[in-house]
């Protein structure tokens, strides 16, 4: 097998590059699908994780990235912007870095989790906070790029999408065909977007047979494509998906009707049992807004909608790394219990 180089180098033919693109790559791509036995006894279904924790900075941005900040460098771009509720600035940050740019990235003041920017900032990305929320923070940016010598960076840019879309291609890579049910958290609604274009290109080309249905899933107090309006105020603990006017709202809602899917919403408890689920029956650590998909499929199992799909394959992508947020994993999480280096006081707390 070929070492794995990226996902530009890897499906160059199904994307916007030619040979005069220069690559900017960190090797993202290429993230295990982890079987997911709890969720499989839950389900009835077999469930795959797609962990795009794995990739560089941790979270499924930088498969758009790399072909955005490709891009751009080819175009001639110095400058690129972003706003971001985090995930976005750290992967703009590290690829504006490898591919020599300078990156500025705009962020909600106040609600950005604590590994996202540290990130941004590591990579020497102008961090601005903006007096508003992550749409304020977007339409900002929107009217910067649009008149100034700046490259928006955000799922907007069409490139975005292009790159997020290989995520559906492994995934039929590694299991031979599309998956029948295919889960997923819905912030912005780019990714939704990406993976759904992505099922129907391989379709196309015939790498694929069949289509799955694609279930999106929202945080309730963040619900605008369920809700069908705008939410003012986004709140939410998984401030990834922290988003009342998503920028690809209507390809979301395209991608949910042709695919025969839906977009439903998860309540903060459902989202935070089923992120503690995976990190103590799975081993697998995600950032809030990642557990949304699991919490979706563990809701309509309960509600019967998987009845008659016996052992069919269900894809969960699980967006983020849990690192990026320690605090909201410590939370409600007892201390270590501090004792003398003594073998029976361990033996004692340890029950032996
Ligand atoms: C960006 C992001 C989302 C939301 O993706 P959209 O494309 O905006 O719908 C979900 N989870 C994480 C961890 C993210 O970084």
């Amino acid at each position: 097998m070929m070492p794995w180089k990226g996902l530009i180098n890897h499906y160059r033919e199904y994307l916007p590059v030619s040979d005069k693109t220069p690559v900017v790559t960190l090797y993202e791509g290429h993230t295990p699908l982890v079987p997911a036995e709890p969720l499989n006894k839950i389900t009835g279904l077999q469930v795959f994780l797609k962990y795009e924790g794995l990739n560089p900075t941790g979270s499924f941005k930088d498969r758009g990235m790399t072909v955005a900040i490709s891009r751009a460098k080819e175009k001639g771009a110095r400058v690129v912007m972003c706003a971001s509720t985090g995930n976005t600035a750290a992967s703009a940050a590290a690829y504006a870095a490898c591919g020599g740019l300078k990156c500025v990235v705009l962020i909600p003041n106040g609600n950005i989790a604590l590994g996202k920017l540290a990130q941004a900032m590591i990579h020497k990305a102008q961090v601005i906070a903006i007096d508003g929320n992550f749409d304020d923070a977007l339409n900002v940016a929107k009217d910067i790029t649009a008149n100034y010598p700046v490259e928006l960076v955000n799922s907007l840019n069409p490139f975005r999408i292009e790159g997020q879309k290989t995520a559906a291609f492994e995934i039929c890579d590694f299991l031979g065909d599309a998956p029948q049910f295919h889960a997923i958290p819905v912030g912005n609604a780019g990714n939704i977007t990406a993976y759904w274009k992505g099922y129907k290109e391989y379709k196309e080309a015939g790498r694929s047979q069949t289509l799955p249905k694609m279930l999106g899933f929202q945080a309730a107090g963040a619900a605008p494509i369920v809700h069908k309006r705008v939410i003012a105020k986004p709140e939410t603990i998984a401030t990834a998906i922290r988003i009342g006017n998503p920028a690809s709202w209507k390809t979301a809602e395209q991608a949910r009707d042709e695919s025969q899917g839906l977009i439903d919403l998860v309540t903060d408890e459902e989202i935070l049992q089923a992120y503690h689920l995976l990190a103590e029956e799975s081993g697998v650590f995600v950032e809030p807004a990642s557990a949304a998909s699991v919490a979706g499929i563990i809701k309509l199992a309960k509600a019967g909608y998987f009845k008659g799909h016996a052992e069919g394959r269900l894809v969960c992508t699980l967006t983020g790394h849990g690192l990026k947020d320690p605090q909201t994993a410590m939370k409600d999480l007892p201390k270590p219990v501090v004792v003398k280096a003594d073998r029976q006081a361990i033996l004692k707390l340890i029950g032996i």
